[in-house]
């Protein structure tokens, strides 16, 4: 069975220190194909250059995390703008998002760096609408506050709403807008109740599977760092929860995730 991670940050410095063995590894498990969202802009040409000297098949999204909202400028976006243009590589705009559970010491400084990433979010979707790609959402008590801004600007490109943990009426939201969920080391949790009785009970089109690595490590490994091969293991416990046999799974997650990144079959 062939897997695709549809998130993980491999240019980060705790994978990118021994990126070939972490790599061989997660070909050793069964992935075949990776998407690595940007974080910021210092690191969007690495990633471009990531893909062409790899044997493992990487997919790029461009983009700024809304953590590092207050060093983004006009001109990152215009250079985004630019390189969705000129490089047939870039599949997707991420990751972007409102993550409304980082805060400042004070109630003013939290309004003013939850506005700040209000105004970028706005801007990248609109870059990405422009260009027709597909985003990669990032979301922490912010799901309302991205469903109003992707309505507003009907937006109509869909993507992935990456980490995704909630209820059934949570998932529909962006189901509906045309969006696709990740699913990851969330679901290995017993505490994550909630979101795992949500994922049994969704249709099978809105699945995607993702580490998140070097984030978010699965019950079990907490503490340690997360690696793209651990991809097999959020399989495995998403198998546990589906009716459907590991095959019949494993092919529909490898489709629906060519389909919310526009990526040919
Ligand atoms: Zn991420």
């Amino acid at each position: 069975m062939l897997l695709f991670d549809t998130h993980c940050h491999l240019d980060l410095p705790e994978l990118a220190a021994d990126l070939p063995a972490f790599l061989a590894v997660a070909m050793d498990a069964g992935i075949r194909r990776i998407l690595v969202p940007a974080v910021e802009a210092a690191r969007w040409n690495g990633l471009l250059q990531l893909q062409q000297t790899t044997a493992l098949q990487l997919d790029v999204a461009l983009g700024i995390h809304p953590w590092w909202a207050e060093s983004a400028s006009e001109e990152q976006l215009d250079l985004l703008a630019q390189l969705l243009q000129t490089e047939a590589s870039v599949c997707a705009v991420g990751e972007i998002g409102l993550d409304f559970a980082l805060v400042k010491a004070d109630e003013i400084a939290t309004q003013q760096l939850h506005q700040w990433q209000q105004t970028l979010f706005s801007a990248q979707l609109a870059v990405a609408a422009q260009a027709r790609k597909p985003v990669v959402l990032h979301h922490r008590k912010s799901q309302p506050a991205l469903l109003a801004e992707l309505k507003r600007q009907q937006f109509s490109q869909g993507g992935i709403l990456h980490a995704f943990s909630g209820s059934q009426a949570q998932a529909h939201a962006f189901l509906d807008l045309g969006f696709k969920l990740g699913i990851g080391g969330t679901i290995s949790y017993e505490r994550a109740q909630k979101t795992r009785d949500t994922v049994k009970k969704l249709p099978l089109s809105a699945l995607v599977l993702e580490t998140d690595a070097p984030a978010m490590p699965l019950a079990g490994f907490q503490g340690q760092v997360n690696t793209p091969a651990q991809l097999a293991l959020v399989f495995q416990q998403l198998c546990a929860l589906r009716p459907e046999s590991p095959v019949v799974l494993a092919e529909a997650l490898w489709q629906n995730s060519l389909s919310a990144l526009q990526l040919p079959a």
